[in-house]
């Protein structure tokens, strides 16, 4: 949710400046490599509307756009600061680290390799020896950096350890390779989670030393489960596509989430539900926020019922047929029908099947449902309902919406009873069910005319008429 949410506010940024949004697949921990992550990311943006201007598919002037392909670069790049003393090469051992690791645990590399002599490192290359390339971090003075949220930030240069450029394998690491290729690609905003706050320092450390102007920073607080949680897929945390497969519609999610960590204002303060392109329209980097946002699931729920609600007819029957079609079968009722029950009445998509498993067969149901109090029956007042209803619809000749309304509103007149009194026990008796989406008139008609008589009899039987 958190990586959702930072592609959200970079492509409303870019978007909201007329800027270019780019996708940089960023690949270059081999290790931490997944099978198929790239396709999700693709996918993922696609389905929230975040299309990019460049990318690996794309191409574009500032590419390739893969990190991989871009290895020569950044060995060209760390030369670069290896020949004007702001990175040097470090020939440790794994053993060694380690130790030290063990020692300071902490994990800060001691310099060991910062002073080696021409002579010694002329050595250990002729000899083949591994190396990585370390930023050579000034051990005085202090490094202030600014980001958008988080305002200015000064540390002390001490505190900083010599990081990992390039690895021994060649390749560069997370921070190297994004420092290059924000510059080579003019990326002007970088977007991502507070965590990185403190590698930000030395990612200014590297702008001074290639002389290159700083992007503007924006680090956002994380997406929490709860107070103290992150939201964290591998802890059971729903991500988008979990989202999507318990009946979230897109639009909802790229909504709500925009809204967690993000406020509109002046105008707009007020407002809850906005399209991407309105997003685009009004997002101001000055409404995020500083303060962690916590997910929840009901408030997504509720912007999630609102985009049910506001879709056409047309494009509801679409998204929720395959919904209807896990309850029902019967090719003879009418989808877009049974979909008109719904619109209204549904949070999420996978609400739906539970809601209809009285269409395909009526369902083995107490006689005791016929009692109503509000609607003032029992089974003696039901028993003489259905039967002045059964010759009334049975002589129904005009099977409509209207034409089984006039009749059943016209019976309650002439047997001087609440609509409901009559309403209630032929719903029950057609659906076999106290809670139904559409009331007696829909049902029945939705079943046609046989087989609502048919369960109207059943209805009557089973009250001993
Ligand atoms: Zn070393």
């Amino acid at each position: 949710m958190g990586n959702l949410r930072t592609a959200l506010y970079a492509y409303l940024i870019t978007k909201h400046e007329g800027g270019d949004f780019i996708l940089r697949i960023e690949d270059t921990d081999q290790e931490r490599l997944v099978e198929g992550a790239t396709e999700v990311i693709y996918a993922t943006l696609r389905k929230c509307g975040l299309n990019w201007d460049e990318g690996p598919d794309l191409g574009g002037p500032v590419g390739p756009y893969i990190q991989t392909q871009r290895r020569d670069l950044y060995a060209k790049y760390a030369q670069l600061l290896l020949d004007t003393g702001h990175a040097y090469r470090c020939f440790c051992t794994k053993e060694r680290l380690d130790a030290l690791h063990n020692e300071n645990g902490l994990g800060g590399y001691d310099g060991h390799c910062r002073t080696l002599s021409q002579k010694e490192i002329g050595e250990k290359l002729s000899a083949g020896v591994p190396y990585v390339i370390r930023q050579k971090i000034p051990r005085e003075g202090h490094t202030t950096f600014h980001d958008v949220v988080f305002g200015d930030i000064t540390v002390e240069n001490a505190t900083l350890d010599d990081q990992v450029l390039i690895k021994s394998d060649g390749l560069p690491t997370y921070n190297f390779a994004n420092v290059v290729d924000d510059h080579l690609m003019g990326i002007t905003h970088v977007v991502r989670g507070s965590e990185y706050l403190s590698s930000a320092p030395k990612y200014n450390l590297l702008y001074e030393a290639f002389g290159w102007e700083v992007p503007t920073y924006i680090h956002c607080s994380p997406v929490m489960r709860d107070a103290h949680n992150k939201m964290s897929k591998r802890k059971g945390d729903p991500s988008y596509e979990d989202l999507i497969a318990m009946g979230y519609l897109s639009e909802a999610v790229v909504n709500y989430v925009t809204l967690l960590g993000w406020s509109p204002r002046g105008e707009y303060a007020e407002r809850e539900f906005f399209t991407l392109a309105e997003l685009a329209e009004i997002f101001d980097i000055g409404g995020i926020s500083k303060s962690p946002a916590i997910f929840d699931i009901e408030k997504l729920t509720y912007f999630n019922a609102h985009y049910l609600r506001e879709m056409s007819p047309e494009a509801f029957h679409a998204a929720a047929l395959p919904y209807i079609r896990q309850a029902v079968q019967n090719p003879a009722l009418s989808t877009e029908e049974i979909a008109g029950l719904l619109q209204a009445r549904c949070e999420r998509l996978t609400d739906i099947p539970e809601k209809l498993d009285f269409f395909d067969a009526l369902p083995d149901y107490d006689a005791g449902l016929f009692t109503n109090k509000k609607s003032k029956t029992n089974p003696e007042v039901s028993r003489r309902m259905l039967e002045a209803v059964l010759p009334a619809l049975e002589g129904l000749a005009d099977w409509t919406v209207d034409g089984i309304h006039d009749a059943l509103i016209g019976l309650a007149e002439s047997l001087e009873v609440k609509n409901a009194t009559l309403m209630w026990p032929v719903r029950i008796a057609a659906a076999g069910k106290a809670v139904t989406p559409g009331g007696a008139v829909e049902i029945c008609h939705i079943l046609g005319k046989d087989e609502c008589l048919r369960r109207l009899r059943l209805g009557l039987d089973k009250l001993g008429g």
